[in-house]
């Protein structure tokens, strides 16, 4: 765990609106999960880009877990946020800073805005809050807060009662800002209110710890979520006010990210695929290869590449080419880009991520067998459950329960040619997969039959499936003896 004396030196030092920065800047980016839940799909592309910008300029791609909201932030959240992301190869580049233990930090740059006086104490109650918040509501306008303590002398301060510390918003002009996704974003000035900085309790906000951390942890360029623009102006307020007091507070780069949308437009959800990536691993047996492509892809392109490798990634990646819109995301997509990555994987790998996926389908199954077969099982499935399943005919004991569409496939005809096949077969002395499939070429040319009326009952009865990998490799993954005998329990 991060100590509080934890922090990296300040960044650049410039301000500068660019999203290129010069060679000498460095550029640090930051990916700050707050731990209410899992590493979710956003979540996870949030990280990657902010790791594709830092890695793309060489710069530093920190870690920080948000967790100050005690009651909602879980050890359990914690551990699935960095499980995800170093499954993704998305681990930050130095120890991760852990936010709740830097509130001293956080409430001594409150003081510091108080004595400057960009902040003030604030002696409102809940109850006149809300009392100004319900007439303003009966007055059909919207609620802005004008604390009368705002400008009062600190002479005046109640030395007894309890207070907040606002901090003091600009009141005249307005506040730009060039986001490298979104362009330029202007808001007035008036619109930014004067929110708490330190509770009654003296413990700092959210949106003070963010700001002090970034600002601690050298942080360039923030790449965020784009839900937390209004965020942005808000933030503003204190590094300019911190900046003018002790200087070395430039305002960092922002690129606020369009959210990720279901492919039917609507915000993403449960039913869309919005799942923990620990989902996208264990339930859908994705690989991490194709979770990172996929999440590259979605909102960011590079000409029409879809397949994109991680160092063609960090060499093309340009945070303006993400889209301003939001993206759909599309689980056909991420299944078409798993299929590719899982025939490029090393085969030994594979055994290594579907044996335990077969433990729950077929108890007795060897490694060596699978490592044989694994070259065409790995060319037919989408995902490790269904390489899985395309293994369980290696390993079925005889004689074979047969699915459904098996069965339909072996008719009376079917089960003669079988019995055919069987007689062809036991005279075979060469078992490979040319020399017979030249064998059964010909004996359905003999036969005056199509292929496919052999091989669909053969296949049938070595697999108990109606698809499989090509029949004759089928035949000499299961070798002559056994391939024999699971004919023979099916033949006429
Ligand atoms: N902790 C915030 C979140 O999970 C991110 C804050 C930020 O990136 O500034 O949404």
């Amino acid at each position: 765990m991060a100590s509080q004396t934890d922090t990296v030196s300040a960044g650049s030092g410039t301000a500068s609106a660019s999203a290129s920065p010069t060679p000498a800047a460095r550029v640090v980016t930051r990916f700050a999960p707050s731990p209410t839940g899992f590493l979710h799909i956003g979540g996870a592309r949030t990280a990657l880009f902010n790791w594709l910008f830092a890695r793309h300029h060489g710069g530093t791609y920190l870690l920080r877990i948000e967790d100050t909201d005690r009651a909602r932030s879980t050890d359990a959240a914690i551990e699935a946020i960095f499980d995800g992301l170093n499954w993704l190869g998305l681990g930050g580049d130095a120890e991760p800073v852990f936010q709740f233990a830097r509130s001293d930090r956080h409430a001594q740059v409150a003081h510091q805005l108080l004595d400057a006086g960009h902040a003030y104490r604030c002696y409102l109650t809940q109850e006149e809050l809300a009392a100004r918040r319900a007439k303003a509501q009966e007055e059909r306008r919207p609620f802005r807060l004008e604390s009368e303590w705002r400008d009062a002398d600190p002479a005046t301060w109640p030395a007894d009662k309890p207070y907040v510390i606002r901090v003091k918003a600009p009141r005249e002009g307005e506040t730009v800002i060039e986001d490298v996704v979104q362009g330029a974003i202007t808001v007035q000035n008036v619109e930014i209110d004067d929110y708490v900085i330190l509770r009654g309790d003296g413990t700092p906000t959210y949106m003070l710890a963010v700001v002090v951390d970034d600002h601690d942890m050298g942080v360039t360029h923030v790449i965020r979520g784009d839900d937390h623009i209004n965020n942005a102006f808000r933030q503003l307020v204190i590094i300019r006010a911190m900046n003018a007091i002790e200087g070395g507070w430039p305002d960092p780069i922002y690129g606020h990210i369009p959210l990720i949308h279901g492919a039917d437009g609507a915000k993403l959800s449960k039913r869309h695929g919005a799942l923990g990536v620990d989902a996208y691993r264990d339930e859908m047996g994705l690989l991490p290869e194709a979770v990172f492509n996929y999440l590259l892809r979605l909102g960011w392109g590079h000409g029409d590449e879809e397949i994109i490798s991680r160092d063609q990634a960090v060499e093309w990646f340009d945070i303006a080419n993400v889209n301003k819109g939001a993206s759909r995301f599309d689980l056909k997509k991420l299944l078409n880009l798993n299929g590719h990555y899982l025939r490029e994987a090393d085969d030994a790998r594979l055994v290594d991520l579907v044996a335990p996926r077969l433990d729950a389908l077929v108890p007795a199954h060897d490694r060596a067998k699978l490592a044989e077969a694994m070259p065409v099982l790995k060319v037919r499935a989408a995902d490790l459950n269904e390489l899985a399943k395309g293994a369980v005919f290696l390993f079925a004991q005889r004689p074979l329960a047969l699915d459904e569409k098996a069965q339909g496939l072996l008719t009376a005809d079917a089960r003669a040619i079988l019995a055919k096949v069987i007689t062809r077969l036991e005279g075979a002395n060469d078992w490979t997969a040319a020399t017979l499939e030249a064998n059964l070429k010909q004996m359905a040319e003999e036969l005056g039959v199509g292929l496919g009326k052999i091989a669909q009952p053969l296949r049938a009865s070595l697999t108990g499936q109606a698809t499989s990998p090509g029949i004759f490799d089928v035949l000499v993954l299961l070798g002559k003896e056994e391939s024999l005998a699971r004919l023979r329990d099916h033949a006429a």
